[in-house]
């Protein structure tokens, strides 16, 4: 059996905050405001999967209301989807994210993002891509940053 999720989210960047995506975390004068550490990517990725369970969204999960998550560490989070998904019996075939921001440059982190997230599923490089983009100061990114995950899960 196949099943495929999809997640969108996007976060507000700002002063004082650090910039992590996919867990690794970015130089950058802004970081992304949020209760926990505000890894868009990486949320958009467990509403993917949680999508593709049919088991409702993150702030079901994990509600900003809840004092345990504030500055939370998403790929902790990510953990506990992942363990969600295996205890329904799937497993990852691919996942696909694309980040959508103005600044900072993303390519060179890229790889390391790749690592991070292969390492969390226990799954081969060769099935997580990670894209960014911009918006040619079109859209929302530039105040902040969006990403958006498709997910495929076997069984
Ligand atoms: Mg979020």
């Amino acid at each position: 059996m196949i099943r495929i999720g999809t997640g969108y989210d996007v976060h507000r960047l700002v002063e004082n905050r650090r910039l992590v995506l996919c867990g690794v975390e970015i130089p950058s004068e802004l970081g992304l405001l949020g209760h926990s550490d505000a890894d868009v990517a990486v949320h958009a990725l467990m509403d993917a999967i949680l999508g593709a369970l049919a088991l409702g969204d993150i702030g079901k999960l994990f509600p900003d209301s809840d004092p345990q998550f504030k500055g939370a560490d998403s790929m902790k989070l990510l953990a506990e989807v992942i363990s969600l998904m295996e205890r329904s019996g799937f497993s990852l075939g691919n996942l696909d994210i694309t980040i959508i921001a103005e600044r900072p440059k993303l390519a060179k982190y890229i790889p390391a993002m790749r690592e991070r997230l292969a390492a969390a599923f226990g799954c081969d490089i060769s099935q997580i891509s990670i894209k960014a983009t911009t918006e040619e100061g079109l859209g929302l990114a530039g105040a902040g940053i969006g990403a958006q995950a498709a997910v495929l899960l076997t069984k």
